[in-house]
């Protein structure tokens, strides 16, 4: 079942006096029940802003979609009071920034007992007197059903010592432990999707690799869909059933997670893929795709990605098509169009990225040479 299905989604930044910034552009999105679909990027791709519009959190900005729907139902025709319901209940967010996100001044566990009480399915079993005599009068509130789940869920999450990282504050816990407090808060409503930006970026390799490895068991267990926002593909083919590959505000390819490892399609997934040390051409060098990411307002018309793909021809400053790769495996990108048979172009030595572009006279496409040693 499709739990989220967006179609055509815009989002346009109004500056006053200025031109507008268009951040995201054309962007198709599905998540199934159950999944963990990865939305990959370098910074300025479009994810964060995409991940936000689904949360309806992009107060400033313009956004338009032909279908923006969760479970069927349109999520922007809902009313503000209709979405305080949705999030949390069933969409919850995991952000980047755990001390930023989490109160400072409130206990790790009345935090997450308060999302229990606001969202979750708790017998509370008391009137707002006990419970304010226990806040207030006995200081505590660790007797309340809420708590105690606040305190089963740290330990899902695999907090050692839950009991007492509850009654921690935030800036006494480490980067780690502050996000595993993130993911049992986004688990205390009983979501159906958790939105999850960029969860692990700041933590090390280590404890990155331990977190993954509990987001993955926890959706399994709970039964949760993830939307994964990452810059890493590396996290993606550790973590994620499918993936979408977005660059400067459009998608350039998606499918599921062993379609785009085994068979990309795109040339920037090509790159992208190129950069990871396992799968780089030359043992021990690490590769890039030179150039950076053109600024929204500068981005070429056509494919954005035109500027730095040495691949690129002259249809490539025409809107991008859609081609079906496979059953679920979608790029966009001119290579495929006019009948072409992808078998016919040498893909190996068109996204050698570090070689010297040179022109095929016969198709007018824009090559690179094959790299060599010295
Ligand atoms: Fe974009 Fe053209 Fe390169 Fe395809 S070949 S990625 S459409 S610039």
């Amino acid at each position: 079942m499709t739990l989220l299905d967006i179609e055509d989604l815009a989002v346009t930044f109004p500056v006053e006096g200025g031109t507008d910034v268009p951040a995201v552009d054309s962007v198709d999105l599905q998540v199934e029940a159950g999944e963990i679909h990865g939305l990959v990027g370098e910074s300025g791709s479009g994810k964060s802003v995409t991940a936000r519009s689904i949360m309806r959190l992009l107060d400033d900005a313009e956004v338009s979609a032909e279908r923006f729907d969760y479970r069927g139902e349109d999520l922007y025709a809902k009313s503000e009071a209709e979405m305080r319901s949705v999030r949390g209940d069933d969409i919850a967010m995991v952000f980047q920034d755990s001390l930023s996100a989490l109160n400072p001044v409130m206990t790790v566990g009345e935090q997450i007992a308060e999302v229990v009480r606001h969202h979750g399915d708790v017998d509370e079993s008391a009137s707002l007197l006990s419970e304010l005599r226990r806040k207030y009068v006995t200081g505590t509130s660790e007797s309340a059903p809420s708590w105690r789940r606040a305190v089963e869920l740290l330990e899902t999450v695999g907090i050692a010592d839950p009991e007492d990282v509850a009654t921690s504050y935030p800036h006494q816990l480490s980067g780690g432990q502050r996000q595993r407090v993130m993911i049992a808060s986004a688990l205390g409503g009983d979501p159906s999707l958790i939105v999850a930006d960029e969860p692990t970026t700041a933590l090390d390799v280590t404890v990155e690799a331990s977190i993954l490895d509990e987001l993955r068991r926890l959706c399994d267990e709970f039964d949760v869909a993830m939307l994964l926002i990452t810059h890493d593909l590396g996290v993606v083919s550790e973590t994620c059933d499918s993936v979408t590959v977005m660059y400067s505000g459009s998608v350039m390819e998606y499918g599921q997670t062993d379609q785009l490892f085994e068979s990309p399609a795109h040339p920037y997934t090509k790159g992208l893929l190129r950069s990871i040390p396992e799968r780089a051409p030359t043992e021990g060098e690490l590769t890039t795709i030179p150039g950076s990411a053109p600024e929204p307002a500068d981005r070429p018309t056509g494919c954005p990605f035109r500027d730095r793909c040495p691949a690129a021809f002259d249809a490539c400053s025409e809107p991008l098509p859609e081609h079906v790769v496979e059953d679920g495996h979608v790029t966009h990108c001119h290579l495929y169009t006019e009948g072409d048979d992808p078998g016919d172009v040498s893909w190996d030595a068109t996204i050698e990225m570090d070689g010297e572009a040179t022109v095929d006279e016969a198709t007018d496409r824009t090559t690179a040479t094959e790299v060599t040693d010295g």
